[in-house]
């Protein structure tokens, strides 16, 4: 089976692993600091916390912006569930903000619309999480001046999107938000097998995330209630949890980002190549903003006059040919957690248009053109096939 996305090991990768294996630190060691650095410094933003998942790094960044009962936090409903989990982990409540029917992504027209009555209704959200899903990044600028107007904080949910840019800069280097979150599972960009990392240039952010990701220990003891009774001594100052990624994971991370800005030049040709074979078909290709440079983590295609059954004859189709497609994402509202907590279909329209016919085809940056020939082909042939 062809895979939609898949990670690449290199023997240089498996060698930052052995030396750790051989090290004198599993964990807590020097890996993952340097791991930090070389995150912060691609994304040129100040702090970086390495955490074991991005659902982690969602959960820290709301604690650290303080997120808690009674808050209400808004993020797109074409996400996965990690998005909108996380407000509930800090016992918020969640709603949406429907989708741009072009990008995808969160609507700021949309956003705006919401924020006016949100004022009216005095039910303004603490945070809004933007997600820069397929790895373009959502109009950041307009979020960024409407989170001015209606005091609200920005967390970018940038897993599918490290190594994209917007508006010349590197996604990630929160100019436009407080904190921004990668996700290193092996199907994203870059992997460290399970892991993730929230990115700020807030000091008290990152000091907060940093307490939330290992117990709510700190061993600075500017941060002591009293004084310190000897050199074993530490505080737990707040609640926290063990978040903490291991030196083995982050020696993987470090090793696989050296090549993170070849990885996306090679996943925008698979890009170009798809956009050639496919442009005669009736299949609308993934638009592309001209002030961003996306990292390219999915290739969506919407077949035309596509519904639900005819999606399903052309999906199954493809497996059948062992083309590992999916569909990215189900709308997080319809999901029965969800529509326990009242939310239903019909609530946002354009994030449902869009379920109804997406298709994700495989993209990786080291996805074979005989491959990929396959793929159009069996794509070319069930569109043709099942035309109404
Ligand atoms: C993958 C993903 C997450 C969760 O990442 P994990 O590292 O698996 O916890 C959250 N949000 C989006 C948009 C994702 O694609």
């Amino acid at each position: 089976m062809i895979p939609y996305g898949r990670q690449e090991i290199t023997d240089a990768d498996i060698e930052a692993v052995i030396g750790v294996l051989k090290s004198d630190y599993l964990t807590q060691g020097p890996k993952v600091p340097e791991f930090e650095k070389s995150v912060t410094d691609y994304c040129k933003v100040k702090h970086g916390i390495a955490v074991n998942s991005a659902t982690s790094a969602l959960h820290v960044a709301c604690l650290a912006l303080g997120v808690g009962e009674g808050d209400m936090v808004w993020t797109s409903p074409i996400t996965f569930v990690a998005s909108a989990n996380c407000a509930r982990f800090c016992g918020a409540d969640i709603d949406f903000v429907d989708i741009d029917p072009k990008t995808y992504n969160m609507c700021p027209v949309a956003l705006e619309k919401k924020l006016k009555q949100a004022a009216i209704d005095k039910r303004l959200p603490k945070v809004v999480i933007p997600v820069h899903l397929t790895g373009q990044s959502c109009e950041m600028k307009a979020l960024k001046e409407l989170s001015d107007q209606y005091d609200f904080a920005i967390i970018e949910d940038a897993c599918h999107a490290i190594g994209g840019c917007y508006n010349g800069l590197p996604i990630g280097n929160c100019k436009y938000s407080d904190i921004t979150v990668f996700s290193f599972h092996p199907v994203k960009i870059i992997t460290t097998a399970e892991g993730g990392m929230a990115v700020t240039n807030s000091n008290h952010l990152a000091a907060s995330m940093q307490l939330a990701r290992s117990h709510g220990i700190t061993r600075d003891s500017e941060k002591f209630e009293g004084s310190s009774d000897g050199a074993w001594y530490y505080q737990q100052i707040c609640l926290g949890y063990n978040y903490r990624m291991t030196d083995m994971q982050a020696a993987l991370g470090i090793s696989q980002i050296r090549r993170l800005s070849e990885v996306i030049k090679l996943r925008h040709s698979v890009a170009k190549r798809y956009n050639t074979l496919l442009s005669e078909m009736p299949i609308l290709l993934p638009y592309q903003d001209p002030n961003n440079y996306s990292a390219f983590h999915l290739y969506v295609i919407r077949i035309d006059d596509c519904n639900l059954a005819r999606r399903e004859v052309v999906f199954d189709y493809l497996r059948d040919c062992g083309i590992g497609v999916n569909v990215h994402y189900i709308p997080v509202h319809t999901q029965p957690y969800y529509k326990k907590l009242g939310f239903k279909s019909g609530d946002f329209p354009h994030a449902e248009d869009y379920y109804t016919n997406a298709i994700s085809i495989p993209m990786y940056h080291h996805l074979k053109n005989e491959d990929q020939d396959h793929i159009v082909a069996s794509l070319i042939k069930v569109v043709e096939n099942t035309e109404q």
